[in-house]
């Protein structure tokens, strides 16, 4: 047992010139612990293979190794190439700059969040952002909260808590992550009133449903699915008349809502904010991490006696936003002011509006390097499609390409996706037709990926 007479001691490891920029990092503390977990493993090994002691520079180099993979970031920064644009699981928009920069300073330095400089006193959080909301949606008055799910659950509670909430049953969706509006509604205290049938509802399903126990009639934008062949549905402006004669509110759930005409840029329509206001809602809620390109946030815009009313609710307060979301909603919003420029600032847009020939010809540069770094699989640039996600324009398919991996055994793609993504950089793809698809769609630049690689 030589070698283990020859391992070097905890101080002698200390003492080692690796060991001062450990120390730095991480602390003496944690350097110290770790430089004994990797004697301890030395030692063990010893003991059951025997043979030359480990060097002090081998065992901190070890400890260094553990002690920075430890250290990394539990929200690890990746490579979304899986093509759905806006994944729920990675995050969702990537913000633009502007609102990068804006919450980077709200965060930094006070600011006047719920102070009116003019008159030195309390303002509200929410006029920072409601006239611009308004502006871009022709709403008469907007409030904010944390999500989309606390929109319609605040809407709901305030407008409809004791009563019923009249839906269509084709319109009854589970969005994912198991947030399912009739179970919002319930926790809202609204007694859910389905009518219709999965795919037909008409006009007189509403309006037999409609008792003096009737709050709210509902529409909800089925973002994630497509009722297709023998279906008929009541447009938002029939709900909203229905309601208006009924005397009780008619709000719309969007759900993803753009506030710009997505046609503009060839991309398949989906309704913007200002029709469902057009077409007479009295509340309409949207996302702002979906199609928006924001933060996560929840909009709710409409009429200004109701927005008042909802503000008024308590369960306003344990769902409002702080002001660094508030910060990169209002520099977000302010792009769509120039919507010339919007697909150049607005990562969100600017990746769903690429074109495909753009994609190919850096998949084609790419083909080569990566190949070079994978050798173990067969790869080609193949035509693929990618999605806009979060449930937004589900069936619609964004023409794109991607390098596709196969190899010699059934599980190569599977084994290979395991290895990317546990790179330091993980680059995610999606594995279709037994082979592993990564979508350039969302890269940035060539590098981000040859970096990625690099780095094994
Ligand atoms: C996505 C979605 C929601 C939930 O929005 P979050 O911002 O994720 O909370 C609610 N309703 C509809 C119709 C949606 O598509």
């Amino acid at each position: 047992m030589d070698g283990l007479r020859a391992l070097p001691s905890v101080d002698r490891l200390l003492s080692l010139p690796q060991a001062a920029g450990l120390i730095d990092r991480h602390g003496r503390r944690a350097a110290t612990d770790a430089m004994r977990a990797a004697l301890d493993d030395a030692r063990a090994e010893l003991r059951a293979a025997g043979g030359a002691a480990p060097d002090g520079a081998a065992i901190a180099s070890r400890a260094a190794a553990a002690l920075d993979a430890a250290a990394q970031s539990a929200l690890r920064p990746v490579l979304n190439l899986t093509g759905t644009v806006l994944h729920t699981n990675l995050g969702r928009a990537l913000l633009a700059e502007a609102a990068v920069e804006a919450a980077a300073a709200a965060m930094r330095a006070p600011a006047a969040l719920e102070y009116d400089l003019a008159s030195g006193r309390r303002g509200e959080r929410d006029a920072l952002v409601a006239p611009l909301i308004c502006e871009l949606t022709g709403a008469e008055a907007a409030t904010v909260v944390n999500n989309n799910a606390a929109a319609v659950l605040l809407v709901l509670n305030t407008l409809a808590e004791g009563r019923e909430a009249i839906v269509s049953r084709g319109e009854l969706v589970e969005i994912g992550g198991a947030f399912r509006i009739p179970d919002v509604m319930r926790r809202a205290g609204v007694r859910l009133v389905e009518v219709g049938t999965t795919n037909r509802t008409h006009p007189r399903d509403y309006r037999d449903a409609i008792t003096p126990d009737t709050g709210l009639l509902m529409k909800v934008h089925p973002s994630n699915y497509r009722i297709d062949g023998f279906t008929a549905s009541v447009p938002a402006p029939a709900v909203a008349a229905m309601a208006r004669d009924a005397g009780v509110a008619m709000l719309n759930d969007l759900g993803s809502g753009t506030l710009v005409d997505l046609t503009r840029w060839g991309l398949p329509a989906e309704p913007t904010v200002r029709q469902a206001v057009a077409e007479g809602a009295d509340i309409v809620t949207f996302s702002g991490d979906k199609l928006l390109g924001g933060p996560q946030a929840g909009f709710i815009v409409g009429r200004a006696d109701l927005i008042a009313r909802i503000n008024r609710n308590p369960l306003k307060r344990a769902l409002r936003l702080d002001k660094v979301r508030l910060a990169a909603i209002e520099a977000t919003l302010r792009l769509y002011r120039d919507p010339d420029r919007l697909a150049e600032r607005l990562p969100t847009l600017r990746m769903l509006t690429r074109p495909r020939d753009d994609i190919a010809a850096q998949a084609q540069r790419l083909l080569a390097p990566v190949a070079a770094m994978l050798p173990d699989y067969r790869v080609q640039v193949v035509e693929c499609s990618s999605q806009i996600g979060s449930g937004a324009l589900p069936v619609e398919a964004l023409p794109s390409a991607a390098l596709a991996f196969s190899g010699d055994t059934g599980d190569a793609p599977e084994l290979l996706a395991a290895r990317l993504r546990a790179l330091p950089l993980p680059v995610i793809g999606r594995i279709s037709d037994g082979a592993l698809l990564l979508d350039l769609r969302c890269l940035p630049d060539d590098g981000a990926l040859l970096g990625a690689l690099a780095a094994r």
